[in-house]
């Protein structure tokens, strides 16, 4: 995730891409940068942190352009700071470039350009491509567009670029794949974007930029072509959205845009990770550690809220994939409560916003006391993954809606590859298992497209049961917290009392509450619970409960008992959280709708919780 800007034309460059970054904030705010082409010069002016700090240091510093670039960064390569802060600017010194996405490749090329004597001034996967284009440029005596081409049929990953020489201030060099870009007609002018709404008040004329295009955009002129030097023809779209619904992706909610995004998101978080191919998990942190992460006694997982929620899975997957034992505790309790900690046991903390006051300080006493700390968290360079000894990034992009969803899956898709990992490390999984849980893994994107695809009964069941003072959420196993994080999101969005509990325990207690006007949703999807949890609805039934369940595809009993079912694809007990998760947050966003309630922020509450 980043924003993406830029402009040529008659006007002044500089206020338009400024204005553009303010509104693609919401996609990264590690730093912000412009490069501007004017009286023949490249200037590029950037710095660490939001762009009014850019807008600060760029008071009167020569702006003067008609053509420029400008990016917000959300930090994949490399910490946030000013030197790797885009745009990047070529070794010749001609060229600059800024770039949303992650060169896979970039280590393997970066060797290549060092031994021909490059050198590099950031830590970046996107200064690589930059020199890797300007090398190719020069040992083919090409076209900056032949070299871009050839430059992009070698590497690996995703990217939307744009690029601009000083020796030719008339042409932006763009081009995508994975990640978006947009491109506005004007009068003689053009404006390049990673969305439309930096574009919306000066053209509704919009050309959406396909996976391996690349458009050569002048002042007057648009030329699209495919990586094969084929000319494209640019479609035309009329926007007929205001500035509000196009940075919300067209959604009409924060919560709903993000709800879809999981597909790409949890398929972000696995990218460059997950190599089935060669039957790897490359993640650098537990690299470099593990031994004091295979050795470690205990484990102890700190968090809070949903976060905490995906602690518990986690608790599970480590204890059955790594034979560790775990404890998970609500980061406000172990602060407090002067826990035993000895040298060697392993922290794992979860947190989105990587600024939870509870968990941050629950962390330095901690650490204080000689436990190694893994920070899972979404927000780069935030406060715990900085206190972190080492850590894996969810790299979900940045997280508007104050309900957490996209955040949850990137973590259960970064514990579970943890687990994975140390787990194969440690033989305490068989070759077999760890390459199906792989397979497993990298199905997960398609399969939660595949629920995303149609909502309509789950809106349906969202009205029908709108009005209830009191819901049960039931789950064994793997789907125990599930349970609870279905009964958290109710409770956020829609303000209706609910209640997560394991499903058997529910006897001992709970089931007093049990009558016809009581929903009880049960996570019930085929696993080795599925015999137990079948007897679970049965007992609700006998007590005239209303029964709601998440159940696999091609189950043919528990719809015939239940009042009503969403389906979710079949997966390993492991895995299925990842899906079963995703219709209890499409549910409670729409009973939060249906009452009418702003979903995006729900009162009380607040998205990064800073405070004790
Ligand atoms: N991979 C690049 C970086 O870390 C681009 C990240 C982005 O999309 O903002 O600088």
């Amino acid at each position: 995730m980043c924003g993406i800007v830029g402009y040529i034309g008659q006007r002044e460059a500089y206020p338009i891409i400024l204005k553009g970054l303010k509104r693609l904030e919401y996609r990264g705010y590690d730093s912000a940068g412009v490069a501007l082409i004017g009286n023949n010069k490249l200037n590029v002016y950037k710095k660490k942190g939001k762009v009014a700090e850019l807008e600060e240091y760029a008071v009167g510093k020569d702006v003067h352009a008609n053509i420029g670039i400008g990016h917000t960064r959300w930090a994949t390569h490399g910490e946030p700071s000013d030197r790797n802060a885009h745009p990047h600017i070529s070794n010749n010194g001609a060229f600059a470039l800024i770039h949303n996405g992650i060169i896979e490749n970039y280590v393997l090329i970066k060797q290549e350009l060092v031994k021909k004597g490059y050198t590099f001034k950031s830590d970046t996967d996107s200064e690589v491509l930059l020199n890797f284009i300007e090398d190719i440029k020069k040992n083919n005596n090409c076209t900056l567009e032949e070299a871009l081409r050839i430059a992009l049929k070698r590497v690996v990953g995703a990217y939307c670029i744009l690029l601009i020489d000083v020796n030719d201030p008339t042409t932006i060099i763009a081009a995508r794949k994975g990640s978006p870009l947009v491109i506005g007609i004007g009068k003689n002018e053009h404006f390049l974007a990673s969305d439309a709404s930096p574009i919306i008040e000066y053209t509704k004329e919009v050309v959406y930029v396909n996976d391996y295009e690349i458009a050569i955009v002048k002042s007057d002129e648009l030329i699209l072509k495919n990586l094969g030097n084929e000319k494209q023809t640019p479609y035309i779209t009329k926007l007929d959205m205001d500035l509000a619904e196009i940075e919300k992706g067209g959604y009409e909610h924060f919560m709903l845009k993000e709800i879809n995004e999981q597909p790409d998101s949890i398929y972000d978080c696995l990218r460059g990770r997950l190599l089935l191919h060669d039957g790897k998990i490359v993640m650098s942190g537990i690299e470099q550690n593990i031994e004091i992460l295979k050795n470690a006694p205990r484990i102890i997982i700190v968090a809070c809220g949903t976060s905490w929620h995906a602690g518990l899975i986690a608790e599970y997957v480590f204890e059955e994939l790594c034979r560790t034992p775990v404890e998970v505790e609500y980061a406000s309790e172990f602060r407090y409560r002067n826990p035993v900690i000895h040298k060697g046991d392993v922290i794992i903390a979860i947190s989105q916003s990587g600024e939870t006051a509870d968990t941050l300080v629950a962390l330095e006493s901690a650490k204080e006391k000689g436990a190694f700390i893994f920070g899972v968290v979404n927000a780069v360079g935030s406060s715990i993954a900085r206190l972190s000894h080492a850590g894996a990034y969810t790299h979900a992009g940045p997280e508007i809606g104050v309900a957490s969803t996209k955040a949850f899956t990137g973590q259960l898709t970064v514990l579970i590859m943890m687990a994975l990992k140390i787990g194969y490390a440690k033989a305490t999984i068989t070759h077999e298992r760890y390459i199906q849980l792989m397979k497993d893994l990298e199905s997960v994107p398609e399969k939660v497209k595949e629920i995303l695809k149609d909502t309509t009964n789950i809106q349906h069941i969202a009205n029908k049961y709108k009005d209830a003072s009191d819901f049960l959420f039931l789950g064994r196993g793997y789907n125990f917290p599930i349970a609870l994080e279905g009964a958290l999101k109710l409770k956020e969005i829609s303000y209706i009392h609910a209640e997560g509990y394991p499903a058997a325990e529910m006897k001992h207690g709970p089931i007093a509450l049990v009558e016809e006007k009581l929903p009880v949703l049960f996570v019930a999807t085929k696993d080795s619970y599925y015999q137990k949890i079948v007897s679970n609805v049965q007992e609700i039934k006998a007590r005239k409960g209303k029964v709601i369940a998440v159940a696999t595809a091609d189950d043919n009993v528990i719809p015939n008992m239940a009042n009503d079912v969403m389906f979710v694809p079949d997966a390993d007990e492991i895995i299925a959280p990842l899906l079963s998760v995703i219709p209890l947050q499409l549910l409670s966003y729409y009973v939060g709708i249906a009452k009418g309630y702003d979903v995006d922020k729900p009162r009380n509450l607040a998205k990064s919780v800073t405070v004790e």
